[in-house]
């Protein structure tokens, strides 16, 4: 069981075939036998999961199915769940439970989804590797003897999925955090356009930025998860009024005389790659030409710049989003000689190094000496790649190129900060200019291990950025089931 797609499982489920509670508790074994060695889940949710599938079962037998009724799903403990601790990986917020429920994880529930429990990711969703997590780094589950990274930030839902203990998931990606960690473990992650899903109830990172989406196996599957998280949310004053609905697998937008532009991004092509990740992309980059892609090179100027632009921003954001973790309304209180003393001592013991970090970073940014050259800078080249976006999509329809510069590194890596920093390269940029990317495997190195290419789109062409994904996903054909953790 554990080895069907979401697609395939909701199929089983409605023909009767196999039952949500037979499923969740396929997925609940799993998650004991594993859960512990893969550290990829921070709360688990065995009660309210069996919960959920009796009433999917029961929902079913009534004959008022909902759209994901009895999925079992890892939600990433940065989207507050009612009555469920909700840590955002922070010793700050280690015994915080909310009383209210997200936008997003609440449209799960409404599409009928079975919760199996909270994933692990970096503090804040701030990080690479999922390393600067509270309660430590969840492990990739290919090569599991090599403790590699299964990613950052959403790398508990990426190692939830890959290895079995969740049919999907959802992630957050403020310059990356969906599509690397999706893309060193062979899932397909989906940063949709900014605004598509709302953030409301999601713990704020940089709110301009902070982006929620599904993280699955197949592209159908992603398809189908964004489908019930999306849509308009009067409480989330940037939500946008557009809807993405898709209910049906994806239709092909190639093959059969079918035409569509895809650019490729001429300022990538001289940034060093690994040999593999050149090969398997050029590779992907034939066969969408096979069934009728016209490949057409495009000019994204300041992309590179992005990065440094990026870590600007999302800092600042940070130093005033985290301003609210006082030790005063909610989260650890380090009682101190007065209010100032408590203030400082809570937020030194509530928040790690790398949070502390962007805050530090972030508040000088937006220091008055540094505004202007610092902040105002980069706002500006935002707004150019954007605007470069923009003018690239009158030349192409969608635009690929690769998600990381190779696979998966060991936990250990020993990265500075700024080497991790660099990681985020190919991914930052979207996030600037909102539009929509997913990351989707293209093929396994010869290390063995998967390696994901991205397809990008103008704002609200979600559904054509997973089409061509799907694409890409029917060419590579990857087996995206580690042996190590999945037998044969
Ligand atoms: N790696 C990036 C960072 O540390 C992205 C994080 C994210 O998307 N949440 O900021």
């Amino acid at each position: 069981m554990i080895n069907l797609t979401l697609t395939e499982a909701l199929q089983k489920l409605n023909s009767g075939e196999i039952s949500a509670v037979e499923l969740t508790r396929a997925y609940l074994d799993r998650i004991e036998k594993y859960s512990a060695d893969l550290n990829c889940y921070i709360t688990t949710t065995p009660e309210r999961a069996l919960a959920d599938a009796a009433a999917s079962d029961a929902r079913r037998a009534g004959g008022d199915t909902l759209p994901l009724d009895g999925a079992p799903i890892a939600m990433k403990d940065l989207f507050a769940t009612r009555g469920i601790r909700t840590t955002a990986a922070s010793r700050m917020l280690e015994n915080f439970v909310p009383e209210y429920e997200s936008t997003v994880s609440q449209k799960l529930i409404d599409a009928g989804t079975v919760l199996l429990g909270k994933a692990n990711l970096d503090e804040f969703a701030m990080g690479t590797f999922s390393k600067t997590s509270f309660f430590g780094a969840p492990i990739n589950p290919w090569q599991m003897e090599n403790k590699l990274t299964a990613g950052g930030s959403s790398g508990g839902s990426t190692s939830a999925v890959a290895s079995g203990l969740a049919i999907a998931a959802t992630g957050t990606d403020t310059g990356g955090s969906i599509r690397f960690p999706a893309a060193i473990t062979g899932m397909v992650g989906m940063k949709p356009t900014y605004g598509l899903c709302s953030r409301w109830g999601c713990v704020a990172f940089a709110s301009s930025l902070d982006t929620p989406g599904p993280i699955a196996r197949t592209v159908d599957d992603t398809a189908l998860l964004l489908s019930a998280m999306a849509g308009h949310d009067a409480k989330d004053s940037t939500s946008c009024h557009s809807d993405y609905k898709c209910n049906a697998p994806l239709e092909p937008i190639l093959g059969d005389g079918k035409k569509l532009r895809v650019g490729v991004i001429k300022e990538f092509m001289d940034v060093k790659i690994s040999d593999d990740m050149k090969t398997l992309f050029e590779k992907r980059i034939s066969d969408l030409k096979s069934i009728g892609a016209e490949i057409v090179e495009v000019s994204i100027p300041n992309i590179l710049d992005a990065l440094a632009a990026y870590y600007i921003i999302a800092p600042a954001e940070a130093s005033s989003n985290l301003a609210r973790y006082d030790g005063m309304r909610y989260g650890l209180r380090v009682e101190g000689s007065d209010i100032y003393d408590t203030f400082k001592k809570s937020r030194a013991a509530g928040f790690g190094d790398e949070v502390k970090r962007r805050m530090i970073i972030g508040t000088a940014v937006l220091s008055s000496e540094s505004y202007d050259v610092y902040f105002m800078q980069a706002a500006r080249v935002r707004r150019m790649i954007a605007d470069s976006f923009n003018s690239a999509f009158e030349q192409c329809d969608l635009i690929v190129c690769p998600s990381s510069a190779g696979t998966a590194m060991p936990l250990d890596a020993g990265l500075s900060p700024l080497e991790f920093y660099a990681l985020d390269l190919f991914t930052v940029a979207m996030n600037l200019a909102g539009v929509p990317a997913c990351s989707v495997p293209c093929g396994l190195a010869q290390n063995g291990l998967p390696l994901g290419m991205q397809v990008v789109g103008p704002r609200f062409a979600d559904m054509r950025v997973l089409q061509l994904a799907k694409h890409i996903e029917t060419a590579a054909a990857v087996n995206n089931r580690p042996t190590t953790i999945m037998g044969k």
